[in-house]
């Protein structure tokens, strides 16, 4: 069989620990024996952040806008440990933080379902994709202790020096007040990464807020994304037969644990910290999460959901056998595949991506997995493998659809 040609390098951000383990083991298993793999090669290690003060980071964002598409593997975000552990110049800065605010985009993340890991809500059919709108909110809050009676308001200072108060309260007794922003831009970036994900793939786009209750914050989000929809993205809509759902956050909820799912979920900052969690622990397991930062001018950055698994890569340093899922960074090279093969109109390359996705979970379905999925699957007769048997029984599984 020749191998699948690419035209356009693909953005590789290589990563740390044990998924940089993994990845290499990805590549060498299921990507080189059957692509002639073109990357512009990033890493991402945080030796080599460190060695480059973090310049690599900027460096594999700016490729990413040049290129389109990018694929990541999990990175340490440098603690007062890590400062230590890899004797590092800085404490740099999450590399995800700095790619999402480069490429201002928002992360979507879905769950990977697979028989067998069925989703504890019972009616979720589809993968139900979550959109974490990333700026500001409680996020960049600003608070204050009241220590006792006195008056607090919000003060707008104008350049020219023009005041706007509004009073906050009146307080009689010690309390507590908080104050948050949000930035138009931002959230019609967010928006627009929205629509665009949902014509993408071609799902309903859900967006929710407390609208009645906040009659100018959360109502302006809901302006500004219903604006933003009728001006740019309504037509495509009709035309695929998709729908654009505004409702109020809490009938959002209840609408969510009776629906099917195979639709997107936009979420302010603080509903989508809280909802992403909901939804992965009721969908088994953080390894079975993909992700994806969708930039408002259509790039694309694909990654796992979960961190560099430190646990598991001490007990591989340690000589000991691991058994890492590896399924979310192979879907992560499969999505960035995917996209690839349809900007530079590849169709070996998208039925490839199809391909190794469907070998990963008919591998699952038919018994073999790591040992994180074998705790908590409802299939009899489990071979739990460890991380480099399972590499290994996908490629088999692949060989014999090709
Ligand atoms: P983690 O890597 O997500 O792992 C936490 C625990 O979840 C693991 O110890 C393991 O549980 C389980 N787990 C996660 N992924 C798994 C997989 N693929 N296969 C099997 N089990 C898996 O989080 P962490 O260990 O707390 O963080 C390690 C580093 O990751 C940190 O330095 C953090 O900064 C970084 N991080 C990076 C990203 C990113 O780049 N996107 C995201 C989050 C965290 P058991 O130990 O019980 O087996
Ligand atoms: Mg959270």
């Amino acid at each position: 069989m020749d191998k699948i040609k690419m035209t356009t390098p693909l953005v590789e951000m290589d990563g740390d620990e044990m998924t940089r383990i993994l990845w290499q083991m990805i590549k060498d298993e299921l990507l080189y024996p059957f692509i002639d793999l073109n990357t512009e090669y990033y890493d991402l290690g945080l030796e080599h952040r460190n060695e480059t003060d973090d310049q690599v980071t900027i460096d594999s964002a700016e490729a990413t806008k040049k290129y389109g598409v990018a694929v990541k593997c999990a990175t340490i975000t440098p603690n007062a440990a890590r400062m230590t552990e890899y004797d590092l110049k800085e404490m740099w800065k999450s590399p995800n933080g700095t790619i999402r605010a480069i490429l201002d985009g928002t992360v979507f993340r879905a769950p990977i379902q697979v028989k067998g890991i069925e989703p504890k809500v019972s009616c979720w059919k589809k993968p139900i994709t979550i959109a974490r709108h990333a700026y500001g909110d409680v996020y960049k809050g600003s608070e204050m202790k009241v220590p006792g009676p006195g008056k607090v308001e919000l003060v707008y200072t104008a350049e020219d020096g023009t005041e706007v108060r509004e009073l906050v309260h009146n307080f009689t007794s010690p309390g507590i007040v908080q104050g948050m922003h949000n930035i138009n831009n931002s959230i019609e970036s967010f928006a627009r990464s929205c629509f665009s994900y949902a014509i993408d793939t071609k799902q309903d786009l859900w967006f929710a807020t407390k609208d009645t209750i906040s009659k100018k914050y959360d109502h302006t989000f809901k302006d500004i994304f219903q604006e933003v929809f009728d001006a740019e993205y309504k037509e495509k809509f009709d035309e695929l037969g998709i729908e654009y759902f505004y409702t109020l956050i809490d009938d959002a909820v209840a609408r969510v644990m009776r629906a099917e799912g195979g639709f997107i979920w936009a979420c302010k900052n603080y509903d989508g910290d809280v909802m992403s969690d909901m939804i992965s622990s009721a969908c088994g397991s953080l390894a079975m999460m993909t992700s994806v930062l969708v930039s408002p001018q259509g790039y694309y950055e694909y990654e796992a959901a979960h961190g560099t698994v430190q646990r598991h890569y001490y007990k591989h340093l340690a000589g000991e056998e691991t058994s890492t899922n590896s399924v979310a960074t192979i879907f992560a090279w499969t999505g960035a595949l995917r996209k690839r093969g349809e900007l530079d109109g590849i169709e070996e390359l998208m039925t490839f991506a199809d391909k190794l996705e469907k070998a990963t979970i008919d591998t699952i379905e038919n018994g073999t997995m790591t040992k994180d999925l074998a705790l908590i699957t409802s299939l009899e007769n489990v071979n739990a493998v460890n991380s480099e048997g399972f590499i290994k029984a996908v490629r088999a599984t692949l060989e014999e659809m090709l």
